[in-house]
């Protein structure tokens, strides 16, 4: 436990010190960039750590995971955001944690969010994963809505009751124009960005960058960095 707490420590040291630097190199205020770290497929214990080391938002992926957990530590003071595909079925139990979901991505997640959150009395925090690797109109690989649908179901989250439109989000494609291609990306996310605060200028938030391209991320302008591997280690298993 003591090892796991020096070794994460170190880890989020480092992790910090690339921020400043980006920050730094992109002419940035390091309070421009917020970190996430990423607990998926790690135990309550090393939530417990990284609330101890300072963290106050946290990202899971996996209801299943994410549940148990963030009740495992619903006595520390952390923002959980939901970063995964998200089933309707699973709406309910994300709404009883969450404080942000990243990854709305359809109309019918939508309506399935605004009644549970209306429900529940609470307004819930809101990106769109934009996939920049979908065909025209349609999703991405691994969820997220084509550019081009970014503008409607923004309106969509904006009047949605117990909804509130934050921004956009995206994980850098494998595939498509943008392979290899991060900063290139994220800048495509920056412009969607822009066109989405001419409607909507609350919806400051612009969520990219993950352990291999949070440089790139930063410097095209992200507000948060969502950082799992170089924080925690590499995932037992894919997730
Ligand atoms: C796992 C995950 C991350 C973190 O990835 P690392 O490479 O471990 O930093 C970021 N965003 C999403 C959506 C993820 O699923």
């Amino acid at each position: 436990m003591k090892d796991r707490k020096e070794y994460i420590t170190a880890n989020l040291a480092e992790v910090e010190e690339r921020i400043v630097a980006a920050c730094a190199a992109a002419g940035r205020r390091r309070e421009e960039v917020t970190l996430i770290v990423v607990t998926k497929t790690y135990p309550a214990d090393d939530v417990r750590i990284l609330s101890e080391l300072g963290v106050r938002h946290v990202a899971e992926n996996r209801d299943q995971d994410a549940a148990p957990k963030a009740a495992a530590c619903s006595d520390l003071s952390l923002t959980w955001h939901f970063v995964g595909q998200l089933q309707t079925n699973k709406v309910r139990s994300v709404v009883g944690y969450a404080g942000v979901v990243q990854s709305i991505d359809r109309s019918r997640l939508v309506a399935a969010l605004s009644k549970e959150a209306v429900r529940a009395g609470r307004e819930l925090g809101c990106l769109l994963q934009v996939a920049l690797d979908a065909g025209e109109g349609g999703r991405g690989e691994r969820g997220g809505v084509a550019p081009e649908g970014v503008e409607e179901l923004g309106d969509l989250v904006a009047e949605a009751p117990g909804l509130r439109l934050d921004g956009l989000m995206t994980v850098a494609p494998l595939a498509g124009e943008y392979a290899g291609r991060q900063q290139a990306a994220f800048e495509r996310l920056m412009d969607l960005s822009t066109d989405l605060r001419r409607a909507h200028p609350a919806a400051t938030m612009v969520s990219a960058g993950m352990s291999s391209d949070l440089e790139q991320a930063v410097a095209a302008g992200a507000t948060h960095v969502r950082v799992g591997t170089a924080v925690l280690g590499v995932r037992p298993r894919l997730g």
